[in-house]
């Protein structure tokens, strides 16, 4: 499979990410910045919605794209993510992680040493898994971080004091302390976004199809289909978080 490493590629798709959400910002974005606060969550609800987020392995094409549009949406600070994109490389020796992609910086051409002695290489796009029985949530001493209706594990910046017991919790190493606004932060799905009828950011722009973002119990939905074959694996299943998002052809080695 093609890499798309070439620099030039990456600018362009900086460019088109920056259009789509700025043409997003112009629309209902602008409107809804709304602070995660618990009473702003609960008057907003999910209109009986129970959200899950599909990663098709085997679409990811490892393009970045996905990690600096989330970078972008939701002002992550530099050397901070939200979502970032592994890859994994396998040899007779095992499968390890060879690089990363984090906002800003490519993956780099697997190296022609170890693309010889491969096996298979895999991309696997990581984000908050809004666990529905979150360690994260638990540990919590103030209740901050919360799960809100539709199923979306969230922080209320004004509630929390930073004191990052969820960071130390979180088995999936997901959550990291912002230093402008002083909160454990972490992606919300981009809540602001879906609340007003828009897909997560890097959703829309997986130019594969990789993300996808709906309702786990609408068997019209293509993700309530997905969900309700049974045909997806979580990471980390023996944490018993019971994870929302849900892997498709996630190699046996990830997990
Ligand atoms: Fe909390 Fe980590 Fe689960 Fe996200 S992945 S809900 S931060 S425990
Ligand atoms: Fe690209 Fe989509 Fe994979 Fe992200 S998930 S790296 S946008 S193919």
């Amino acid at each position: 499979m093609e890499q798309p490493t070439c620099k030039g590629r990456r600018t362009f798709l900086h460019e088109l990410v920056l259009g789509a959400v700025a043409f997003a910002a112009a629309g209902p974005i602008a409107l809804l910045s709304s602070p995660r606060s618990h009473a702003a969550v609960a008057a907003q609800g999910a209109n009986g919605k129970e959200y899950a987020f599909v990663v098709d392995v085997s679409k990811c094409i490892g393009c970045g794209y996905c990690v600096d549009a989330c970078a972008i949406e939701n002002k992550v600070p530099k050397d901070s993510v939200r979502t970032w994109v592994e890859r994994y490389v396998a040899t007779e020796e095992g499968a390890h992680i060879d690089a990363i992609d984090t906002p800003g910086k490519a993956l780099p051409p697997l190296p022609a040493a170890l693309l010889e002695k491969s096996k298979w290489s895999a991309f696997v796009p990581k984000l908050c898994n809004h666990c529905e029985n979150a360690p994260c949530v638990q540990v919590c001493p103030v209740g901050a971080t919360f799960t809100a209706p539709g199923g979306f594990v969230l922080v209320d910046p004004e509630h929390c004091i930073g004191c990052g017991y969820c960071i130390q919790a979180c088995p999936y190493g997901v959550r990291f302390f912002n230093e402008k606004t002083h909160i454990a932060d972490k992606c919300t799905w981009c809540y602001h976004r879906v609340s007003k009828g828009l897909e997560p950011a890097c959703v829309t722009v997986c130019p594969t199809n990789a993300r996808q973002f709906g309702d786990r119990n609408n068997p019209a939905d293509p993700v309530g289909k997905i969900y309700q074959s049974d045909n997806w694996q979580t990471l980390k299943p023996d944490m018993h978080s019971h994870s929302r998002v849900l892997y498709l052809g996630l190699p046996r080695e990830v997990i």
